[in-house]
């Protein structure tokens, strides 16, 4: 089993070509774990080490080091703001740890603004684009059509039926399980039409595709944007959540203390603007240079030619995959559903943790096997009744169901696909 590494963007990547221990031998990794996290860009590191005799804490400090590192913090924003279509004049980029922080602090900055109304979310939602509204709002979710895709009738249904009370859609750019792209502009002209507005999940959609979050009309804008470093070639620890001023003026912050405030007397508290009086404490300045020095890749790459290369190893592998009549896919088979380059499956008669397992550990190859933390969504593609739940919950044992993960990135290979066929063909001879 030959592999040929060939790729333009690989050489770009830290670690790609790592030898891991299997069994008595060394082997070539292979990763198509890149939903959960990609390999870092080498000119991040490099970026990074360039920086360090530099850094220091920032805003408050008058010594030169402490000047430049708050300049280059607050340049980054300009940065962020090109990569995905924000203007500084309108919205504010607020650094946070990553997706997950992002998604939380919006809906407790909404939950001040808007009492007893409601969100829609969707079936199809990590967790963290589920569990943070739960508590504060009304939820109702946007049901999917046969093949697990966002119903946009039943949206529009939804935002009738609640008569004004929706003040906020939150939905995916792509799913992690699925890879479906949400028609995220289209989306959005039906949700301002009734006065709500939308939150945009993109943990992975801005490493994989364009975002515009004004777009060419101005009733297609995207409102709220979220996204994490560590998906996107820079290493963990940053996150970014991206909306209108407005939204972020008032009220109080959720983290206070350092950085927050303007003045404090023993009994009042004069909190500072938006982005400060978000980013409590001594921000992850480290991890912005991380992160600009990756979205400059992305875009000296050009992000057109990254959708472009990572759909052709998508439909590669679905080609190969479709011919080996054991393996069913959970996805379209339609290819030009657009999507982001994610492959659910499983081999018939053998659970996905062990599929997983066996790639993992007899042949080096990454993969992740379960629900990705998109239960609802897991339990809906595999037709999991409440019932089936239950009756597993009542023996205290979480359900076993779930499929196996594959998902690219830049510096994947067509020889890793043919290799992972190989493997799985020869797993699936070796099945009894
Ligand atoms: N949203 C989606 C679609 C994701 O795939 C993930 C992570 O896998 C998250 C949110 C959460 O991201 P993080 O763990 O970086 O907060």
């Amino acid at each position: 089993m030959k592999r040929n590494h060939f790729n333009p963007f690989r050489n770009l990547i830290c670690g790609v070509d790592q030898k891991i221990p299997v069994g008595e031998f060394n082997i070539q990794h292979i990763n198509f774990d890149n939903a959960a996290t990609t390999p870092p860009f080498k000119c991040v590191l490099e970026d990074i080490l360039d920086f360090t005799p530099w850094y220091s804490s920032i805003h408050r400090g008058i010594g030169y080091k402490s000047k430049y590192s708050s300049i280059v913090y607050e340049n980054s924003r300009k940065v962020i703001a090109s990569f995905i279509g924000a203007n500084l004049k309108e919205h504010n980029i607020i650094y946070v740890k990553n997706t997950t922080e992002a998604i939380n602090k919006l809906s407790f900055r909404l939950c001040d603004m808007h009492k007893n109304c409601t969100v829609l979310s969707s079936s199809m939602e990590h967790h963290s684009n589920d569990l943070p509204w739960r508590d504060k709002f009304n939820v109702d979710y946007i049901s999917l059509n046969d093949m697990g895709m966002l119903s946009i009738e039943d949206l529009e249904h939804k935002l009738i039926s609640y008569d004004g009370h929706v003040k906020l859609v939150t939905i995916t750019g792509a799913s992690n399980t699925t890879g479906y792209m949400n028609p995220i502009h289209e989306i959005a002209r039906l949700v301002h039409s009734y006065d709500a507005k939308l939150l945009v999940d993109c943990a992975q959609l801005v490493p994989h595709e364009k975002l515009n979050m004004k777009s060419l009309s101005n009733d297609e804008h995207i409102d709220f944007v979220v996204f994490s470093s560590h998906k996107m070639y820079a290493p963990f620890g940053i996150g970014v959540l991206v909306g209108p001023k407005e939204v972020f003026c008032c009220g109080h912050p959720d983290y206070k203390g350092g950085g927050t405030v303007q003045l404090v007397t023993d009994d009042y508290a004069l909190w500072d603007i938006p982005p400060n009086k978000d980013e409590a404490g001594t921000p992850n300045i480290m991890g912005v240079v991380a992160l600009v020095s990756a979205i400059e890749m992305l875009q000296g790459i050009g992000m057109n030619q990254v959708s472009k290369f990572e759909r052709n190893l998508l439909n590669y592998s679905m080609e190969k995959l479709l011919k080996i009549p054991e393996i069913k896919i959970y996805s379209s088979l339609d290819t030009s559903v657009p999507r982001v380059s994610i492959i659910p499956f499983n081999i018939e008669g053998i659970h996905h943790s062990i599929t997983a397992r066996i790639l993992g550990e007899e042949w080096g190859i990454s993969v992740r096997s379960g629900c990705f933390c998109a239960q609802p969504y897991m339990q809906k593609i595999l037709n999991i009744s409440p019932t089936e739940i239950y009756s597993h919950l009542k023996q205290n044992q979480i359900p076993p169901y779930g499929v196996v993960r594959l998902s690219f990135g830049i510096y994947n290979t067509f020889s890793e696909i043919d290799f992972l066929v190989k493997v799985l063909e020869y797993i699936i001879s070796h099945k009894d």
